[in-house]
């Protein structure tokens, strides 16, 4: 079976929960762009070395560095039949150049839906090396600013599913492989 998805959610919506059941349940590569770029980071690679400044104050890294990342990953062999895509495409030109260079091969994108002031309120409770208050700020308004166009693209493609967040691990998870088992099906 070949999967194709892109996950959308907001930072506290759960979605590298999900993503990490979702990548076992259908058999696909989980490719996080974050956590990517923080294998850099620690490495110490180049693109870690690029990446630092911009995490560091929760803003996005350029379109072409992240294109030319996605572009080479999604090339690599285990990803040939299928990926699940977690926190790319993160604007309208990623998101435009993801169909570019797939063309079709998108089976849908599931965007995970928990209102702000509830991921407001998660995220006070969390703490990542990168989740200083102002970068969790940084990050949110990026969220709706560059996101929000992302997501709306694949609306438009008519490639978007919303599912409510909200509630239990399962029940999510539940609700998604429901949408996702059905868009599959009718592929
Ligand atoms: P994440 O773990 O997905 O929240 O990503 C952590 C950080 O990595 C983000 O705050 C950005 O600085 C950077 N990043 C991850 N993915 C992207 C992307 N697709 N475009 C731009 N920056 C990204």
């Amino acid at each position: 079976m070949q999967v194709r998805l892109v996950v959308f959610g907001r930072q506290g919506a759960g979605k590298g929960t999900q993503c990490a059941l979702l990548a076992e349940r259908y058999g696909v590569p989980h490719i996080s762009t974050g956590d990517m770029l923080r294998a850099a980071l620690s490495e110490g690679s180049p693109v870690g070395m690029e990446a630092k400044p911009f995490m560091d104050r929760g803003a996005l890294l350029p379109d072409d560095i992240m294109i030319r990342l996605i572009d080479e990953r999604l090339h690599a062999s285990d990803a040939e039949h299928g990926f699940l895509l977690d926190g790319f495409p993160r604007t309208l030109g990623q998101a435009e150049a993801l169909l570019d260079l797939l063309g079709d091969g998108i089976d849908a994108a599931i965007d995970i839906d928990v209102p702000l002031d509830v991921v407001k309120e998660r995220m006070q409770l969390r703490a990542r090396s990168d989740d200083t208050p102002d970068a969790i700020a940084a990050r949110l308004a990026a969220y709706e600013d560059d996101t929000v166009p992302a997501i709306e693209h694949f609306d438009e493609a008519d490639l978007l599913i919303r599912v409510d967040g909200l509630g239990e691990i399962d029940e999510v998870f539940g609700r998604i492989t429901t949408v996702v088992d059905e868009r599959i099906s009718v592929a």
